[in-house]
C-alpha cells in the first residue's frame, strides 16, 4: 500500500466524520468478515430512562433514596436514568463509600446501610434472592427492556425499569453490512432476553449477553476463530479490552475515553451509517492502491 493513497483515503475518511487513528486500519477492513457490536450506547442511544418500577419489600422511598444516592457516583448512563427518576421525589445523601462493577452495577454504604444496584447476575454474586421477584422483570426483557435490581443488606427491595431506544441508523446499517457479505454479532453486558429481542430487531447473527468486559474479550475470540478478522464496535469502559483485542475497533466519538483510546478507529457521528461509509472507503482506498 502506497503511504500516499492511505493519506488520501484517511483525510476522506476524516470529512466523512470517521477517524483512522491508524492508516493500517483502512487495509485491514478489507480483511474483516464480521462486525461485531456493543449494544448499550453503541446500537442503542446510550440515553437510557426510567419510567417504571416495582417494589418488592421495605419502605419504597427509602429504597429510591438509597439506590439514587448510590448511583450518584456512577458515570454509567443507567445511573444517571435512576439519579433523574428520583431527585425530583427524594433528597440525596452522601454514601460513606462507593463502587463500581464494571459490566454489572454498583455497591457501596449509603446510611450504614450496604447497597447494590445493578443486573441480575450481580445479584446472583452477592447471594441476593430473587426467588421472590415478580415476573415483570422477564416481561420487560421480551419487550428489549432492562431490569435493573436493588438490593439492601442482601435482601431485594425492588426493580426498575430501562428503557435504552435503537438508534435510528442502526437498522440500515446491518442491513447494509449483510450486503457486504458480512457476519453481524451482539456482544452485551445486558441481560440475555432482552439482548436477543434487540438483535431480533435488527437482525443480527448472534448474540452473547451478561458478559463482564473480560467476557467481551472471550467472546471476540470466540468469533474470530468462527468468522476470521473482525471489526468491534463500541463505546464504555468495559468495551475496551474487546477493542483492543479485535483486528479493528471503532470507538463512538461520544464514548468513555478509555474506548477510544483502545480503538484503531473513532466515529465523529452518532448516525451509525458511517460504519458502512468506512468499509466503502476501504474498499475504494485499496483499489486504488492495486
Ligand atoms: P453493555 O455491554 O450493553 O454496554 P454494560 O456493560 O455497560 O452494558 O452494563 C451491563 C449491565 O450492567 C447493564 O445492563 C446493567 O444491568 C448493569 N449496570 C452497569 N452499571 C450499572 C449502574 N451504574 N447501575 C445499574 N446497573 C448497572
Ligand atoms: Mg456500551
Amino acid at each position: 500500500a502506497t503511504p500516499t493513497s492511505i493519506m488520501v483515503g484517511t483525510g476522506r475518511g476524516a470529512d466523512l466524520g470517521v477517524l483512522f487513528r491508524q492508516g493500517t486500519a483502512l487495509q485491514a477492513l478489507q480483511q474483516a468478515n464480521a462486525v461485531v457490536f456493543d449494544k448499550t450506547g453503541t446500537l442503542t442511544q446510550g440515553e437510557p430512562t426510567l419510567n417504571e418500577w416495582v417494589t418488592v419489600a421495605g419502605d419504597d422511598s427509602t429504597t429510591l433514596q438509597l439506590a439514587a444516592s448510590l448511583e450518584q457516583r456512577s458515570e454509567h448512563p443507567t445511573a444517571e436514568a435512576l439519579v433523574a427518576f428520583a431527585s425530583e421525589q427524594t433528597p440525596m445523601l452522601e454514601p460513606e463509600s462507593f463502587e463500581a462493577l464494571s459490566g454489572l452495577g454498583v455497591t457501596g454504604k449509603v446510611d450504614g446501610q450496604q447497597v447494590l444496584v445493578g443486573s441480575a447476575t450481580l445479584m446472583q454474586e452477592h447471594d441476593v434472592a430473587l426467588s421472590e421477584a415478580p415476573d415483570k422483570a422477564g416481561e420487560w426483557q421480551k419487550q428489549g427492556l432492562t431490569p435493573i435490581y436493588v438490593a439492601i443488606d442482601a435482601q431485594l427491595k425492588a426493580i426498575f425499569c430501562v428503557s435504552d431506544p435503537i438508534r435510528e441508523s442502526a437498522p440500515a446499517l446491518i442491513k447494509a453490512l449483510h450486503q457486504r457479505g458480512l457476519k453481524t454479532a451482539m456482544v452485551t453486558g445486558d441481560a440475555k432476553a432482552t439482548a436477543e429481542r434487540i438483535a431480533n430487531q435488527l437482525g443480527i447473527d448472534k448474540v452473547v449477553a451478561e458478559v463482564k468486559p473480560d467476557g467481551k474479550v472471550d467472546a471476540v475470540k470466540q468469533l474470530q476463530k468462527q468468522w476470521g478478522k473482525l471489526v468491534f464496535v463500541g463505546d464504555g469502559i468495559n468495551d475496551a479490552p474487546a477493542l483492543a483485542t479485535a483486528d479493528v475497533g471503532f470507538a463512538i466519538g461520544t464514548g468513555t475515553d478509555v474506548a477510544i483510546e483502545s480503538a484503531d478507529v473513532v466515529l465523529m457521528s452518532d448516525n451509525l451509517t458511517v460504519v458502512q461509509q468506512a468499509f466503502a472507503l476501504s474498499k475504494a482506498t485499496m483499489r486504488n492502491i492495486r
